[in-house]
């Protein structure tokens, strides 16, 4: 039986004293009876110290949205998988869509940054998804088994237990656009067999997959239904407490 795994991915959003408000509010405002959903929170790098300390004896996780593969050394700008656990991080963000495509990162790359993040006991929430074009000329799966694929390179079964797998239709994300329940359900289940045939029927029955993409209050109760959608990874929508809570009670019930 899987647990529902609610994700809010800040991005580039909140300074400190905004990540402070933001996170006493959904401190504050979060139900006890929210039992069967486990919550991250990722905001920005600037703000996950004050988010760690905020952070300490709930029941939210804290999480980062990108790092870099190399432990240490000349990358100036950078971040490594020592450092966001040093400030308290649990779970990171890796291969976002805006990663792919505004900072080029690869399918390499990510496997990179998956491997580091695993290595230092880190839970990535690992993204994929298909472009709009991708889609209409019928590849989605195709490049769904070719993310996976390259993305869990050497990564074995051992450590496939610790990942959590985020399908977001690039064409769903920041676009007000979510995937239609059916849509996001036909990708996940295909991702389940694909994990399948690439490790085993009880990993894959066990790991987590998140849908992101546009979800908000309005059509998080039908996605949370799916058989196969274990919560959602959230943008827009975690900015606000009363919408990113919605979310965390939507996933919470179904
Ligand atoms: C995201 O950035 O991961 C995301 C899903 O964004 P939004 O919910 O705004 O579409």
């Amino acid at each position: 039986m899987r647990n529902k795994v609610v994700a809010g991915n800040w991005k580039m959003n909140n300074d400190i004293n905004e990540s402070i408000n933001l996170i006493s509010a959904i401190k504050r405002d979060i139900t006890d009876s929210c039992t069967n959903v486990k919550v991250i929170i990722c905001p920005p790098f600037t703000s996950l110290d004050t988010a760690s300390t905020l952070l300490k004896n709930s029941n939210l996780f804290l999480g980062a949205q990108n790092l870099h593969f190399a432990e240490s050394g000349a990358y100036t700008g950078e971040i490594s998988a020592e450092m966001l656990k040093n400030v308290g991080c649990e779970y990171v963000i890796i291969g976002h869509s805006e990663r792919r495509t505004l900072f080029n990162e690869s399918d390499e790359l990510i496997n990179k940054k998956l491997i580091s993040a695993l290595a230092n006991n880190l839970f990535p929430i690992f993204c994929i998804g298909e472009t709009l074009e991708q889609r209409e000329k019928g590849i989605t799966f195709r490049v769904i088994e070719n993310q996976i694929k390259l993305g869990l390179k050497d990564i074995d079964s051992k450590e496939i237990k610790n990942c959590i797998i985020a399908y977001e239709p690039v064409w769903a994300i920041g676009t007000g656009k979510n995937a239609t329940p059916e849509q996001a359900e036909e990708v996940h289940s295909f991702l389940r067999a694909t994990l399948e045939n690439l490790y085993s029927k009880s990993i894959s029955d066990d790991i987590i997959i998140q849908y992101g993409g546009s979800v908000k209050p309005e059509n998080a109760k039908e996605l949370m239904q799916m058989p196969n959608i274990d919560g959602a990874l959230v943008g827009g929508a975690c900015l606000n407490s009363d919408s990113f809570i919605k979310i965390i009670e939507a996933a919470n019930k179904y």
